[in-house]
């Protein structure tokens, strides 16, 4: 298109005021809504934050939080090493290595000699738990664990076991008030999880 064609509409630009210039209308829009959450905290205790980590946070019954891999009432891990959830990952995060389950336990063919689960690759989907057919796999509330290094954050087979043993009464779906100070999941975590 030419730039003579009569057929092209010259648009204008609006004229900015000075106080359009400096976005005053936007700033004070943006305090009133400010002012107003300041009023629902101070009249109405609307706060959804808390002192953390004074305070400790509770997430949603529905959160998906890191890992854990559950063990039957014998105490060993309840995992068939079927790789289901292996192969619905997603993300390729989770990387089992089977075995002819020993003579004692009669009631399996394999189990997972080897059970890791790259929990920084991880994208908390849940597909993991949903296509596991025996309850082996499942995700925690636990939300704050961190590491200094890539190694640390991938979990073996111990360390996703540990994490049971310390969220097994501590499940954010079983309660819904905050754990007593200092019997959190992390706090548990400590020791048995580097
Ligand atoms: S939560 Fe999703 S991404 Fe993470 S291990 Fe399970 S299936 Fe893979
Ligand atoms: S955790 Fe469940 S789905 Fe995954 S290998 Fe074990 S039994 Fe199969």
């Amino acid at each position: 298109m030419r730039l003579d064609d009569p057929k092209l509409k010259k648009i204008e630009p609006p004229r900015l005021s000075l106080a359009d210039r400096f976005f005053l209308p936007q700033v004070a829009a943006g305090l009133l809504v400010t002012g107003k959450h300041i009023l629902d905290v101070l009249i109405k205790d609307t706060a959804i934050t808390v002192q953390y980590p004074e305070v400790q946070h509770v997430p949603s019954p529905v959160y998906r939080g890191v890992h854990r891999l559950n063990k039957d009432e014998e105490g060993r891990p309840k995992c068939v090493a079927c790789m289901l959830c292996a192969t619905a990952c997603p993300a390729h995060c989770i990387d089992i290595v089977g075995a002819t389950a020993p003579e004692s336990w009669p009631d399996r063919e394999k189990y997972p000699e080897s059970f890791v689960i790259d929990e920084l690759r991880c994208i908390y989907c849940g597909m993991c738990e949903e296509a596991c057919p025996v309850e082996a796999i499942e995700l925690t509330g636990l939300y704050d664990l961190t590491g200094l290094s890539r190694e640390e954050m991938i979990f073996d087979k111990t360390k996703l076991l540990s994490v049971f043993d310390v969220t097994r009464d501590a499940e954010p779906m079983k309660f819904t008030t905050p754990p007593p100070a200092g019997t959190g999941p992390t706090q548990a975590l400590e020791s048995p999880v580097s």
